[in-house]
């Protein structure tokens, strides 16, 4: 019997082991950290073997395969090994492809991929089609197979770190949002390598598939040519039309092929600059699956969008509050301060992944009226923002956060939680940073 060892027990890597245990092979499963008491009961429920808090070598290294669970750099000893010895590293979706047919919507991007993903199945669903949604996002592909699901259609979610390990699988549409900075420590700080891993999604794609991305974006306009596209391209703009599939023009929504379709702009569910690209890629995905204009028309306004990512919390005494806190990165924020119509009081700060927070100076600028810090460590953020003349708050708590926000926040404001940071010096991980503000939003 072929063994094959996975790394890593949360979602991705349970279904996998389910998955490949119904395929015949020997499985065993290992996690440096503790496996969640809800997986290990899946695992025992199957008969798998696994283990936690270490790395078996002997046992791991004798596997035909080894599926690694995307969190884990390749640096880690025990997956170096493996390459060294010559062991084959995939991950659960290159796995689980092997036993499906589905035709493969896949998403990447630095940012918006997660909205994306949702927007696209939230049409597809919407239009009866026989879809599933996996990826980064939600259950995972394997377990999906494993017990049997029969989708036509799989909208997936991937990340750079995803599509690393990933090398016969297919994407019959392939959607690319954008390419900024981040994860780069994963990529030795080098921005080619993050790059070219986000251009794997173009990886046997031939002249049956679509490729959409954004024409605008000034990475993926100078890297493009490097990659051999075969695949039928369909950018989308919203400073140009020419040569577009979609773009939005004059407050008009449009797209070109494979049939001629518009909607005015403000009919969108989505707001921000961002969504546009969002919106307009999903169109374009989901009309080459054959969705009809009225359908399109009618998903496209009734979408809800996702929660912790310009979220809607409430508004209290004229003040307007929204959660971002799914902004961890320096480019997300800039596009939820751009989208914002009211003086805002901006709650930025968190664990600091390299950033430079040049890019957002002149919109904080223009957009806020204060800046409520909040870390376990402000040093970074006072001594950037400290000299630009806009009133400032050091807070280490979201209790604390949203005293300094209600003490400064006027009738006509907006207070954002858009952090540019991730979340894990104060809280568990972005969504308990957004339901703690959620929740004493609502408490006041
Ligand atoms: P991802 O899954 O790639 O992290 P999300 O859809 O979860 O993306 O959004 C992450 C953050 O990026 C949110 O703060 C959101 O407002 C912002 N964002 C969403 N779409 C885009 C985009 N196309 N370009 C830049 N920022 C975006």
């Amino acid at each position: 019997m072929s063994k094959i060892a996975i790394l890593g027990a949360a979602e991705s890597g349970v279904g996998a082991a389910v998955l490949a245990q119904k395929k015949g092979y020997d499985v065993f499963v290992s996690d440096m950290g503790l496996i969640k008491q809800h997986y290990k009961d899946v695992l025992d429920q199957y008969g798998i073997e696994w283990e936690e808090g270490r790395h078996t070598s002997e046992k791991i290294l004798d596997s035909e395969e080894i599926i690694k669970s995307p969190g884990i750099p390749d640096n880690a000893p025990i997956v170096a090994t493996a390459t060294e010895m010559g062991i084959h590293i995939i991950n659960e979706l290159e796995f689980a492809a092997r036993y499906t047919n589905a035709k493969m919507i896949c998403i990447t991007g630095s940012n918006g991929k997660t909205t994306t993903t949702s927007l696209v199945y939230h049409i597809l669903k919407n239009a009866n089609y026989n879809v599933g949604l996996a990826g980064n996002i939600g259950r995972s592909l394997a377990l999906q197979i494993a017990e049997g699901a029969d989708y036509e259609y799989y909208v997936i979610e991937l990340s750079s770190f995803q599509l690393d390990n990933m090398y016969d699988f297919h994407a019959n549409i392939a959607v690319l949002l954008n390419i900024t900075p981040d994860h780069l420590d994963r990529y030795e700080n080098d921005m080619q390598k993050y790059t070219d891993s986000k251009m794997r999604i173009l990886r046997n794609q031939d002249a049956n598939d679509a490729f959409i991305y954004w024409a605008d974006d000034p990475i993926i306009k100078t890297e493009l040519h490097k990659y051999g596209i075969k695949a039928q391209q369909c950018p989308f703009s919203i400073v140009s039309k020419n040569g577009m599939i979609g773009y939005i023009e004059n407050g008009t929504y449009t797209l070109e092929t494979p049939m001629p379709f518009n909607m005015e702009q403000e009919s969108l569910a989505l707001s921000g600059k961002h969504n546009m690209y969002n919106s307009l890629a999903a169109g374009i995905a989901t009309r080459l699956a054959g969705v009809s204009n009225e359908k399109l028309r009618e998903s496209l306004a009734s979408f809800e969008g996702v929660e912790h990512r310009l979220e809607k919390v409430a508004t209290v005494g004229g003040v307007q509050y929204i959660n971002d806190s799914k902004a961890t990165n320096v480019d997300a924020c800039w596009y939820a301060l751009e989208s914002m119509t009211t003086p805002t009081i901006l709650i930025i700060g968190g664990k600091d992944k390299g950033n430079d927070y040049e890019a957002i100076r002149e919109l904080v600028q223009k957009k806020c009226v204060a800046l409520v810090f909040l870390g376990a460590d402000n040093t970074k953020l006072k001594d950037f923002f400290g000299p630009m003349n806009i009133r400032t708050f050091d807070t280490h708590s979201m209790k604390e956060c949203i005293e300094a926000c209600t003490s400064v926040a006027q009738p006509g404001d907006t207070v954002l939680l858009s952090p540019c940071c991730a979340s894990f010096d104060l809280f568990k991980n972005m969504e308990d940073r957004g339901e703690q503000f959620k929740e004493l939003v609502r408490k006041l």
